[in-house]
């Protein structure tokens, strides 16, 4: 990547990670974290540490100023055990892009316009240079859901979506029944199915188990941020419904 530029306007601040490796394949995803550490500053040091042997492509601090740690055309270490659509080492295949905010461990609170805007300028830099697909605009918890809840419900995917970047289904006029914890049965089974086809890790059984709810769970913190307690409510089964007409 030439220049100091990622997008239309974004400026690049230098901030070399010495943790990433080669890829086997140009990226064509991007998953989106929280830092999930009381300060920007913090984070950014830890992401730059050798011993940490974590990082990330870009952190982006509250105020708007991106940071710059790995090379896109390098892997960086920043979504570990995970999984979408088959693909088990999601961390070759994506750019990460960290997000300050303290997170649900230290205080969660809204993403600053001034920061979400510069999350937009580098999506547009990026998708500029890399074929990404919208059903590949993801966060942490999407692609490791047990592990995971980055970067949670307060984050404005919506207003993503406005700007080209990422799916997203408005609430449906007539939701249907719910689905949750201990049901079973073809209408289950179908549900999770729906999960599965849109990327996450669901194997189909027709058991609404713990696994189920974990990823309605993630799937919530997206896409129905306003109930997120691992019940398919029918308004969470109307969206998944929406987003998968979309693909
Ligand atoms: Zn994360």
């Amino acid at each position: 990547m030439a220049g100091t530029r990622a997008g239309a306007d974004v400026r690049l601040i230098d901030a070399p990670s010495p943790n990433f490796d080669a890829r086997r394949a140009p990226p064509d995803m991007v998953i989106l974290h929280y830092t999930g550490m009381q300060t920007g500053e913090a984070a950014i040091a830890r992401l730059r540490d050798p011993q940490a042997r974590v990082s990330s492509h870009y952190v982006v601090e509250e105020d708007g100023r991106v940071f710059r740690l790995v090379p896109e055309e390098r892997r960086a270490w920043h979504a570990g055990k995970s999984f979408w659509k088959g693909e088990t080492d999601c961390n070759a295949v994506s750019i990460g892009i960290e997000i300050v905010n303290p997170g649900h461990e230290w205080g969660y609170r809204a993403f600053p316009d001034d920061q979400v805007e510069a999350v937009i300028g580098l999506l547009d830099g990026i998708r500029s240079r890399w074929e990404v697909p919208d059903g590949r605009i993801l966060g942490h918890a999407d692609v490791a859901p047990d592990r995971k809840e980055d970067p949670g419900e307060l984050f404005p995917w919506k207003r993503l979506a406005e700007a080209g970047h990422g799916l997203w289904v408005e609430p449906d006029a007539a939701p249907g029944a719910a689905l949750g914890p201990g049901d079973e049965g073809p209408g289950v089974f179908i549900f999770q199915a729906g999960l599965t086809k849109l990327g996450y890790d669901s194997a189909p059984s027709g058991q609404y188990d713990e696994a189920t709810a974990t990823i309605v769970r993630a799937f919530q913190r997206h896409w129905r941020q306003e109930t997120v307690d691992g019940v398919a409510d029918g308004e969470t089964r109307a969206r998944l419904m929406g987003l998968l007409r979309l693909l």
